[in-house]
């Protein structure tokens, strides 16, 4: 596994597999997190659909995950 300097804890790190996504954003989170905040924002990401009952086929609700994964994860 490859390792990556992640832009969340700061630390060069254990990255993923591969990109979480098939688009240009997973490619950014591919590139700049780790595996292991990677999972803090999956639990995360669990949350903030059960706090605001968000369906991620939803494309408002699926924005609105993407830009908190962005915060989230500080990617550039
Ligand atoms: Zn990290």
């Amino acid at each position: 596994m490859s390792r990556v300097r992640c832009s969340r804890c700061k630390k060069e790190n254990a990255g993923l597999a591969e990109a979480p996504l098939p688009n240009e954003l997973g490619r950014r989170v591919f590139e700049q997190t780790c595996a292991a905040c990677w999972q803090e924002w999956v639990g995360q990401q669990l949350m903030l659909m059960n706090e605001h009952r968000l369906d991620p086929l939803n494309d408002e609700h699926s924005k609105f995950l993407d830009d908190e994964m962005v915060k989230f994860l500080n990617l550039d």
